[in-house]
């Protein structure tokens, strides 16, 4: 559900300065990533009813048994990603509420994003649209298998878990990309960033987060 909201607290530059200082205290340090969580309207990501949480640091259903990431982890993730270099193409694994998506989009040349949720696929691309994201192609399918046709991929991002790293999304990345995902089962994951070599690739763990867990097939 997507409304032109009227309130005025939850959206007010206060609450989202409150935010972005709470993620400072964190230790997010990227200045882009930041003014992206400062100015991606988070509130319109999540159902109108959760809307005047929509600030917080934390994670929040989004339906379907899916929660909307936490912002400190989209953040994280981001910086993560970014930290090495500018990146062209990047493929997001999950697309949800279209929110990580959002925050990404303008850092980057294009994002293509994958959900197995028909619903949530088309609620997030219809967020696009209404924001005005142009650079974003989204594609209802199982991303385990990535999404051949435009790889290979400067970055990727996955944003469910599973359980190993998946050798089909290494495959579509260019030599140098790097991809992050967290890794593990149900309960507790490790954040890690892969880097691709040339004969391989390079893996290092960043921190311990909880995802829902990456399934197959769509529905
Ligand atoms: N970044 C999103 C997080 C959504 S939760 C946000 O901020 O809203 C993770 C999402 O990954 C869920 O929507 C789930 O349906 C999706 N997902 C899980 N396994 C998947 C797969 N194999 N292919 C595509 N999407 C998948």
């Amino acid at each position: 559900m997507i409304s032109v909201h009227r309130g005025i607290g939850m959206t007010s530059q206060r609450t989202r300065e409150r935010l972005i200082e709470r993620l400072k205290a964190e230790g997010i340090r990227d200045p882009r990533v930041l003014d992206r969580i400062r100015n991606t309207p988070r509130h319109l990501f999540v159902d109108e009813a959760l809307a005047s949480r929509a600030y917080e640091d934390t994670a929040l259903p989004i339906g379907h048994n899916q929660t909307i990431s936490q912002p400190y982890i989209v953040a994280r993730m981001t910086e993560a990603l970014l930290e090495a270099g500018p990146l062209e193409n990047v493929l997001e694994v999950g697309t949800g509420s279209g929110y990580q998506t959002a925050v990404l989009a303008p850092l980057v040349r294009r994002v293509y994003t994958v959900e197995r949720i028909q619903a949530l696929h088309e609620l997030a691309r219809s967020r696009f649209r209404t924001i005005g994201l142009r650079n974003i192609r989204t594609r209802h399918v199982d991303g385990g298998m990535g999404w051949p046709e435009y790889a290979p991929f400067d970055g990727i991002i996955v944003t469910a878990a599973p359980e190993g790293i998946p050798r089909a999304l290494v495959n579509q990345l260019r030599v140098g990309g790097r991809m992050v995902l967290p890794i593990g089962d149900n309960s507790l994951q490790a954040l890690v960033r892969v880097t691709k070599t040339e004969d391989g690739y390079d893996s290092e763990v960043l921190e311990q987060v909880a995802f829902v867990p990456m399934l197959s097939g769509v529905t």
